[in-house]
């Protein structure tokens, strides 16, 4: 990452007038508590507690990687022959009795410091949950004919999450027999510009409801957004006014931990590989399958919708499109339908050169969503993993990301119709 000189931040820092939900980031910035020979942002007081570490570990394939998921390391970054991301103390110090070279650790207060350095400077730009539920029903609102909004379900903080429906002849719950799309994302709280891409998409196509190419798909598809799956997760991240690199939603667990990763708790091959049994584990699965009030709110309105072809789940980052199965090392059994996942991933990623793979081939990773919409209902279901070097890319990365994600969608839309048409 880079490092931003005092110069040119603090003219910036001063001069900008702030408005919106990350702006107590920043004054967290404008008063720097700990002088010293770097630029020292306020020492991490807000990570008090947090027993994670910032580790990088050596790890030559898809099995290494497999194998430190399953020692409860939250893999972040992929290089050739290591991995970086996030471990509880704990399963740290058992990392070398297990056979791992730590090639390098450091305390997550120390990570924050060091990284707080280069602070996004413009995240007013991003939603909160507020903000987000306030743009879906301005959505909602000034597109009365095309639009319904509700709640798929209330999270563990009991907020709503929020759907947007993009269909002008069936409103609200009502079925339709029209082909369907579901479009999610922020299941993960840090993911933040997933939450972005998700409410670029639903603005695009109402913006341009009336262009043909538009058009056609609110007259023959039945298309859901829903932004935030894990809004608690992402207010948790946020509410201290510095970034806490949450994950998980904000559950309590037996040992006083936060958070169930709810991209583990799926009831598909749940807690198999690549997830972790202990509750302070950034990818601990939960207790049981669908322990969890947001992810059985994603089961009950997928399975309520036999209609839904397609299915995207934004995250971020690795500039990955990442499809079934996640769980196993084998491919799609269904040839047919192998043919349709690579088919469309080859679409999508003409329009963002990611890097289109089956998700285990980055590693065996168990109750993902993709992977149990696909088995449950055959769904045609997708991970974007965004681009960025962080979690906190800073705002421009918004429209950058957005652009060519947003084209993807309409690839994706494209083929909801009949995604076979593509085998054939
Ligand atoms: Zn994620």
């Amino acid at each position: 990452m880079k490092k931003i000189s005092l110069a040119l931040l603090f003219p910036v820092l001063v001069s900008a007038a702030f408005a919106g939900p990350f702006e107590q980031l920043r004054r967290g910035l404008e008063l720097p508590a700990v002088p010293g020979p770097a630029f020292s942002p306020e020492a991490p007081g807000h990570l008090q507690g947090d027993g994670r570490f910032w580790v990088t570990v050596a790890a030559q394939d898809k099995y290494d990687r497999s194998a430190l998921l399953n020692a409860g390391l939250d893999i972040v970054e992929t290089g050739r022959y290591s991995v970086s991301g996030f471990i509880s103390g704990g399963e740290l110090e058992q990392l070398a009795a297990k056979g791992f070279q730590v090639k390098s650790r450091q305390s997550i207060q120390d990570y924050a410091r060091q990284h707080l350095k280069d602070f996004p400077l413009n995240d007013a730009a991003y939603h909160n949950y507020k903000e987000t539920t306030d743009l879906l029903v301005k959505l909602a609102g000034e597109n009365p004919a095309e639009t319904s909004l509700f709640s798929i379900g209330k999270t563990t903080e009991g907020r709503d999450i929020w759907c947007l429906r993009l269909n002008p002849a069936e409103k609200g719950e009502t079925p339709s027999a029209r082909p369907a799309a579901f479009f999610m994302g922020n299941h993960h709280g840090r993911e933040h510009l997933s939450n972005e891409v998700s409410l670029a998409l639903a603005r695009h196509l109402l913006q341009n409801k009336n262009a043909p190419e538009i058009r056609k798909f609110l007259d023959t598809l039945d298309i859901y957004i829903a932004p935030m799956t894990n809004p608690d997760g992402a207010e948790y991240d946020i509410a201290t006014g510095k970034y806490r690199w949450h994950r998980k939603n904000t559950r309590v667990n037996a040992d006083q931990s936060i958070g169930v990763d709810l991209n583990r708790n799926y009831d598909s091959l749940w807690c198999q590989a690549g997830a972790s049994h202990y509750p302070g584990s950034d990818t601990y699965c939960g207790p049981s399958a669908f322990s969890e009030p947001e992810t059985r709110a994603v089961r009950d309105f997928v399975l309520a919708r036999p209609n839904i072809k397609t299915l995207m789940s934004y995250h971020s980052y690795s500039s990955l499109l990442l499809y079934p199965w996640a769980g196993k090392d084998s491919p799609v059994e269904n040839e047919r339908d192998r043919k349709v996942f690579e088919a469309l991933a080859k679409g999508m990623t003409a329009y963002t050169g990611y890097t289109p793979q089956q998700s285990s081939d980055l590693y065996v990773a168990t109750g993902d969503t993709t992977d149990w919409a696909y088995a449950a209902r055959g769904i045609f279901s997708f991970t974007t993993e965004l681009e960025g070097t962080t979690f906190y890319p800073g705002a421009a990365m918004i429209e950058k990301a957005s652009a060519k994600n947003v084209k993807a969608a309409l690839y994706l839309l494209g083929a909801t119709d009949d995604p076979y048409k593509l085998s054939r």
